[in-house]
């Protein structure tokens, strides 16, 4: 490549970068990819098979919550990780994908996580709902099933998967576990496995 088309080295303090640069080259200073390619092939690593589906509140990310690291897990995320539509069909192709071309390899594991504190909760206010169906979202009916107002959500979700035509044979494989995140304690139990 001439010198003059040579690409610039990351500038790490670069003012003029947006935030989300900014950050990503400071991370990229302590970024190990050979730890984490011996990482990722390790037998007993945790999160080797994961398939997770949480919130999209930031203060359940889940590298800071689960220590999930890079390469580790497909993570799913929407307004108050619930078990929609899209997330079926996501789900769905990577079951697809294992069924046809890795029958014999290990199931994923799926791990469902609702949180306390939930903003998605707010759906049960009527004004915000109706407001909300009013823009395009949710139609109030199905806006009131996404709020999680306790681990029932949890449990339904869990149901949802297994039951649902799409995941199917290949759910039947599966370890499906539905856990529940206290923002208070920073603890995550077990609803249902
Ligand atoms: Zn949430």
């Amino acid at each position: 490549m001439p010198a003059g088309h040579r690409l610039p080295a990351l500038a790490a303090h670069d003012a003029h970068d947006p935030p989300i640069v900014r950050r990503q080259h400071a991370g990229v200073e302590s970024f190990q990819p050979h730890r984490h390619h011996r990482a990722r092939h390790r037998t007993h690593h945790p999160f080797g098979q994961l398939y997770l589906i949480t919130c999209i509140d930031p203060r359940v990310e889940p590298a800071a919550v689960l220590g999930v690291r890079l390469g580790e897990a497909i993570v799913a995320r929407n307004l108050g990780g619930r078990v929609t539509p899209a997330v079926i069909k996501d789900l769905a192709w990577i079951v697809h994908l294992h069924e046809e071309k890795a029958p014999d390899a290990d199931w994923f594991e799926i791990a469902v996580i609702h949180h306390t504190d939930c903003g998605s909760a707010l759906l049960a206010d009527d004004d915000l709902r109706a407001g909300y169906a009013a823009r395009g979202g949710w139609d109030e009916q199905t806006s009131l099933k996404m709020a999680v107002l306790s681990s029932k959500t949890v449990q339904e979700d869990v149901a949802k998967l297994r039951s649902t035509p799409e995941l199917a044979p290949g759910i039947g494989n599966i370890a499906v576990g539905g856990y529940a995140y206290d923002l208070a304690t920073g603890k995550v139990t077990t609803v249902v496995q």
